[in-house]
This record gives structure tokens, C-alpha cells and sequence, in this order.
């Protein structure tokens, strides 16, 4: 669907093909795409000539002779054709100006969203239409504001907020994905719940975005195009829409794609947190560190808790899921079958790819298991391994990182009778962000050392 960029786009496109030209008569073939009364439209319109077409939101406005203003929305699919072919009428014409030397105007649209409303000089800026549209989102001045900040405090998503016309008008599905990524904020974050400071970023970025896709003549998305033949160029500067599955530029996870109000929405959940979200505690180090200790701790002190290595090989007996893995492999994959297991182990060290392809796929699988136990849990606690690999971050409110001596995990692992195959993580660091809820537990000491650094590390 055109936005602001795109329906400017047009304008300029149309203008220099329209103005000065007569209509002769005007054609209707789809009768619900005038909202006027028809029959006024078509009488009315012959003989005018096109003086002008200006724009306001999604919006245009063909100004004519006689004071008259035809008020125009693309909606989905609508174009505007200009041609001087012997037959302007196509499949997906629904009106059709007749202008002089043989030249059409067609109003051609697929989808039949589009509308046009017969209106004057004096009162098109009053039609119900019109007159609801709130600010052109890249035109807010300093005055605006307040009255803006007020329209925001609502309990809805932002993204949703950001939609609604009558609040900031010109902004549709796209550069409502891009402006929320810009300026970080979760797109199911509620109005009422931004800080001043977050709407006044979306005002500038609204403007810095649409400003800079209308010098590259907007966007050419799906099938829109403004033109026969014109294709705009700000989807190759597209940072979030249409990226769900490629990895953010910033921090390296991958888009979420999820549905708000019915509207594909595309985000990255460690740039965009939600802070509803950010709740469990999230417990991650090498391997023989203590982070079952830990877990084990926080079980006594009341939490919920999980082991996403637990989780993880459940999920690997699901069938489907042991299919898809094993068709990703080219080798039957049973996590209960150590002749398999031993050679699953071997095709992951052999092929990288195959490795990073299951973990792209077994991931979000766990992410989703993980978030299913936030809604009934207030307090939760979650040993997750792969917490960073896995950008998991988002997720937690602390996050506990294990840190240990090479002595101390050797011995830790002989305790348990480790495998000594897993101890060849011995010689890798672990990697961790240094994000503020990261907190560093030294593990070496007595188990009394040990809570007393988790119960400092959860204070608020
Ligand atoms: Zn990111």
C-alpha cells in the first residue's frame, strides 16, 4: 500500500502529465469508487480542465476549473495511468478521463480499495476524510507537540498508534517498522507507557525517514509501483520491513516477525525490548561452572524453574521436529540412539553450515517454549547455556554470568563424571555482552561465596 513517500511520488509524477489538460468526459467503470454522488462526478467533471494536484497524508487532490477538487486514496493497489494508446482500458480499469488529443487519465486498481469523492475549493478540507487526519508525520512542528504526546497516551501498541491517521497522518505498514527500529522501541510497546523522550525520537526519525524516501521516490514494495515503468529506490535503504529472517545490522539477531492488528510486523527483539518481557532471571556460564547450583538456589528461594538443555532434548523427541532436523542433516538424527548421536556429533563438526542451520531452526523453537511459561510465572529462573549465542537477551531482567577457573571446572566436571569429549570447551572463553543486567558470579569459592554474589546480584 502507498504511504507518504510513495503517494508524493505519484504527485510529482502526475502533475507535469495533467495540469492544462481538458476532459472531454469521464468513464466509470467500478460505480463504488466514487463516493460522491456518480452522476454529479461525471456531469460535473466535463468540459473542467486539471489546474493543479496537491497531496496531504495518503491523500491526493486534483484540483480543477470551477472551484472543483476531486479527492483521491490509492488505497492498496490504485494507480494513475496517463496514455495516449487507442485502447486505455485494461481488466483492472475503474475509471477512465478522456482528455483531448486522444490522451486518458486511467484510475486503474486491482484490489477496488481505491476511492474518489467529488468536492470544492471551499469545503474538501472538510469532508469527514480529510477533515479527521491528524499531522503529516514528517510536518510536526514545536506547537504540535503537547497535543500530540496527549494522543499517545493510549494503552495501545504504538504500532498501531503510529497506523492511525488521525493521530500522525502518512504513515502505513512500512515506515511504521522502520521509524519504531530507528528509534528502538518494541512495536507492541503501549503509547501509554513510552517516556516523552521516546515519542519525541519517533517525531524525528518519522521525519528523517519519510524525508529521505521521498527524495528516492519512495519504495517499490509488492506490486506498487507509482508509475508504468517508475520504480522508487528507498527499498534498498529498508533497515527492518521485510527482513523478518535476516539478522539485525546492529546486534546480529535475527528480525521477529509477528503479527500486531492483523499487520505483518517485523523487529529485533534485543534492539526493540519489550519490557513486559524482560522478567526472568537467566543463568548462563561454560560448561561445569555451577549453573545447575545456581538454578538449584533459586528453586529453594521460590522461583520457576527451567533447564533449556532439558527443554531442548525434549523438543529433540518431538517428531516433527526430529524429521525436520534430520532432513537439515542428510542423516537420521535420534537423540536417544548413542551410535546416532555420535554421528550427528560428527556431521555438525564436519559442516558448519549444517550445524549453524540447525541452531537457526531449533532456536526460536526454544524461544517460544521459553515464553510460554513468562505468562503464568512471576518469578522464573532459567539455566540457558547458549543465553547470548542464541540472543536470548531480551528475555531477562538479570543475567547471571558464571565465572571459573580452568582448575575449578576440571574438578567440577570429574565430580560428575563428565565426559572428558565436553571438556574440550574448556579452552574457549565464554562470551558474553556487557549489558547492564549482566551480572558476574566468581564461582571458585564455597557455595556460602556462591549465593551470597546471587542474592547481591538480584537486588534491585
Ligand atoms: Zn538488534
Amino acid at each position: 500500500m502507498p504511504e507518504l513517500p510513495e503517494v508524493e511520488t505519484v504527485k510529482n509524477i502526475l502533475k507535469p502529465l495533467i495540469i492544462g489538460k481538458n476532459i472531454n468526459h469521464v468513464e466509470i467503470y467500478y460505480d463504488r469508487l466514487i463516493q460522491s454522488d456518480l452522476e454529479e462526478f461525471k456531469n460535473k467533471l466535463k468540459g473542467q480542465k486539471f489546474l493543479d494536484v496537491t497531496r496531504y497524508g495518503k491523500f491526493l487532490f486534483l484540483h480543477l476549473t470551477n472551484d472543483l477538487v476531486i479527492i483521491t486514496h490509492l488505497r492498496m493497489e490504485g494507480k494513475f495511468r496517463f496514455t495516449t494508446e487507442s485502447n486505455p482500458r485494461i481488466k483492472a480499469t475503474s475509471a477512465l478521463f478522456f482528455l483531448e488529443n486522444n490522451e486518458y487519465l486511467a484510475f486503474d486498481d486491482t484490489r477496488k480499495f481505491g476511492l474518489m469523492y467529488l468536492s470544492d475549493e471551499a469545503s474538501y478540507k472538510d469532508v469527514k476524510m480529510i477533515a479527521k487526519l491528524g499531522v503529516e508525520a514528517n510536518k510536526v512542528e514545536e506547537n504540535d507537540i503537547p497535543d500530540l504526546i496527549k494522543k499517545f497516551n493510549k494503552k495501545k501498541p504504538i504500532k498501531e498508534l503510529l497506523l492511525d491517521q488521525s493521530i500522525l497522518c502518512g504513515i502505513g505498514n512500512i515506515y511504521a517498522d522502520e521509524i519504531l527500529y530507528q528509534c528502538k522501541i518494541n512495536p507492541f510497546t503501549k503509547g501509554s507507557e513510552l517516556k516523552e523522550n521516546d515519542i519525541l525520537n519517533i517525531f524525528k526519525f518519522a521525519k528523517i525517514t519519510l524525508d529521505k524516501a521521498i527524495k528516492l521516490g519512495g519504495s517499490t514494495i509488492h506490486s506498487f509501483h507509482p508509475s508504468e515503468g517508475v520504480d522508487g529506490k528507498f527499498q534498498e535503504e529498508l533497515l527492518a520491513y521485510g527482513r523478518s529472517g535476516d539478522t539485525c545490522p546492529i546486534c546480529g539477531t535475527t528480525f521477529h516477525k509477528e503479527f500486531l492488528g492483523g499487520r505483518g510486523t517485523t523487529f529485533c527483539p534485543n534492539c526493540q525490548i519489550d519490557h513486559s518481557l524482560e522478567k526472568a532471571i537467566g543463568i548462563t556460564g561454560p560448561i561445569g561452572s555451577g549453573k545447575s547450583t545456581i538454578l538449584n538456589y533459586l528453586k529453594s528461594k521460590g522461583y520457576f524453574t527451567l533447564s533449556s538443555d532439558e527443554m531442548i532434548h525434549d523438543l529433540y523427541r518431538e517428531p516433527a521436529i526430529k524429521n525436520k532436523i534430520s532432513r537439515i542433516l542428510g542423516s537420521q538424527f535420534d537423540i536417544d540412539n548413542p551410535a546416532l548421536v555420535k554421528k550427528t556429533r560428527q556431521i555438525m563438526i564436519a559442516s558448519p553450515e549444517k550445524k549453524k542451520a540447525v541452531e537457526n531452526y531449533i532456536y526460536p523453537v526454544l524461544e517460544k517454549k521459553i515464553l510460554q511459561n513468562f505468562a503464568q510465572n512471576e518469578k522464573i529462573a532459567i539455566e540457558v547455556p547458549l543465553l547470548f549465542k542464541a540472543h536470548f537477551e531480551y528475555m531477562f531482567k538479570k543475567i547471571l554470568v558464571i565465572s571459573i577457573s580452568k582448575e575449578q571446572q576440571i574438578a567440577n566436571l570429574k565430580n560428575r563424571n563428565d565426559d572428558i569429549e565436553s571438556s574440550k570447551a574448556l579452552n574457549k572463553d565464554f562470551d558474553y555482552k556487557k549489558l547492564d543486567k549482566v551480572k558476574i558470579i566468581e564461582a571458585d569459592g564455597n557455595f556460602e561465596h556462591l549465593y551470597k554474589q546471587v542474592d547481591e546480584a538480584l537486588k534491585d
